[in-house]
């Protein structure tokens, strides 16, 4: 199969689709890489690591794409990458098409067969194309919290291991999920003394299994939260409902009741976030200031760190991407249901249920 790579077009977006390994286990497989010239550079692969690997560079996405049998990417494609796609053409990449009708209307009419990163399942549960970003996110947060946490950047200048006779930190972590446990671990990490909340009492149990005397758990209700803010340096908030806009979990109001200058980390601000004054920002511009409480609310966290997210989101594609390659996508989602969750468009067809109930389209 011809696979092809196109460089991503979206603003501020430096991942890759196809890591140099993951071109290299491809053509081992005899299936031929396409890459677009520089498409790796944001995340520190150059063109000559990828004909390394056996690739081909290719000097344009309109060639990339008028060749390509299947087109692998990270974000869903932008309007002018939609009009090159074509009947019978594979897509792999993110869609998130449930609030995006102009994107879906147009994939619709490109006759191209789409599978959403976002919606392949797993055995055992969960969203394992997603999960790698959400470990990202999470590891992320307690880094870009302690850096706000700094005077100069508005905090309260309080050094997340405090130092031998002064104490650490004291963060606290709303939704103990994989953006949750990864960002408690971290924090833990730096010495941090670290309280994680979820409302999953099965969840409370795991990570008291796995993490008890690394961080401390309790269940999450409005009274234990407002309590453990008051004592907050920092909170990061962690929490998913799928399917729906994250719950306001702490208010405008009791932002008084905090410490002046800590730090909250809204980790889910692309579900709308769980603070009431959260409000998305950019990597540009990352932190503003509510009340002296200092906020982090960057939407695509993962881009900050693009290298790591590539070869993460890379690791966890590779196996279905070699097996859509290897069989077809017809053959590889009947023989993988886990795969088939992901189909979201095949042949001027929605396919996938979610998305048709929210645009109001025929599955
Ligand atoms: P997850 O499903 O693994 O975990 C969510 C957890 O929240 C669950 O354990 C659930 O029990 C818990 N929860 C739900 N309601 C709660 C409440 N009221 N109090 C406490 N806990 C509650 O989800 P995840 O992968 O950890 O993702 C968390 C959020 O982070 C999502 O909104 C996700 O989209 C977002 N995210 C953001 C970025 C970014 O760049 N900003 C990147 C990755 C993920």
């Amino acid at each position: 199969m011809k696979i092809g790579c196109p460089k991503e077009i979206k603003p501020q977006e430096f991942r890759v689709g196809m890591t140099p390994n993951a071109a290299q286990e491809a053509v081992a497989r005899g299936h031929e890489v396409l890459i677009e010239t520089n498409a790796g550079i944001g995340s520190g692969f150059d063109d000559e690591s990828y004909v390394a690997a056996g690739a081909r560079i290719i000097d344009t996405a309109e060639e990339v794409f008028a060749t390509a049998d299947m087109i692998v990417k990270v974000k869903e494609p932008q309007a002018v990458e939609r009009k090159m796609l074509r009947e019978g053409q594979l897509l792999f990449t993110y869609l998130h098409l449930a609030p995006d009708p102009d994107q879906t209307h147009d994939l619709l009419a490109s006759g191209c067969t789409a599978i959403a990163y976002e919606t392949v399942t797993a055995p055992g549960g969960g969203l394992p194309l997603l999960a790698p970003m959400s470990e990202v996110a999470g590891r992320l947060a307690p880094q870009v919290g302690s850096w706000t946490l700094q005077k100069a950047n508005g905090g309260r200048g309080v050094l997340m291991g405090g130092v031998p006779g002064v104490g650490p930190a004291k963060v606290v972590v709303i939704g103990g999920g994989v953006v949750g446990t990864h960002a408690a671990k971290i924090a833990a990490g730096m010495g941090a003394d670290v309280t994680i909340l979820d409302r999953s009492l099965p969840r409370l149990r795991y990570l008291d299994d796995v993490f008890g005397g690394t961080f401390k758990n309790q269940y999450s209700t409005a009274g234990a939260t407002a309590e453990l803010i008051q004592d907050a340096d920092m909170v990061i908030g962690a929490v998913l409902i799928p399917g729906a806009a994250a719950p306001k979990l702490v208010t405008r109001e009791q932002l008084s009741t905090m410490k002046p200058g800590a730090v909250l980390v809204d980790v889910a601000i692309d579900q709308g976030g769980c603070f009431e004054t959260s409000k998305a920002t950019t990597h540009a511009d990352p932190i503003y200031d509510v009340d002296g409480i200092m906020h982090y609310c960057v939407a695509n966290m993962p881009g900050a760190v693009a290298r790591t997210s590539t070869i993460a989101l890379g690791n966890a594609t590779m196996p279905f991407l070699l097996s859509l390659a290897d069989k077809g996508w017809k053959k590889a989602c009947q023989d993988d249901p886990h795969l088939l969750a992901g189909l979201n468009v095949h042949a001027g067809k929605l396919t996938y249920e979610a998305v048709g109930t929210a645009l109001g389209i025929d599955v």
